[in-house]
């Protein structure tokens, strides 16, 4: 029996790994203060996309947050929170 070569086995592994698809971008957590009770809280950002503002409910005081996300060049988080 050949050797195979241990390229084409990288490539078989790639393929496996299409059922379960690299598309899910992994999302950091970050944590944020609520403008309105001031309790912190566990968020997860998508550290893929430049800039993003979003609303999000306090867990603790269900009242909407305002969320201005800013990824820099390095990969830097820089989040803003406002009362919606
Ligand atoms: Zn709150």
């Amino acid at each position: 029996m050949l050797p195979i070569p241990q390229r084409a086995v990288n490539g078989l592994l790639r393929d496996c790994n299409l059922n379960h698809p690299i598309t899910t971008v992994e999302q950091l957590p970050h944590i944020i203060t609520c403008p309105f009770c001031w309790e912190q809280l566990d968020i997860l950002l998508d550290p893929s996309v430049e800039q993003q503002s979003y609303t999000e409910d306090c867990q603790v005081c269900c009242h909407p947050i305002a969320l201005n996300v800013t990824v820099s060049m390095s990969g830097d988080m820089h989040v803003e929170v406002e009362r919606e």
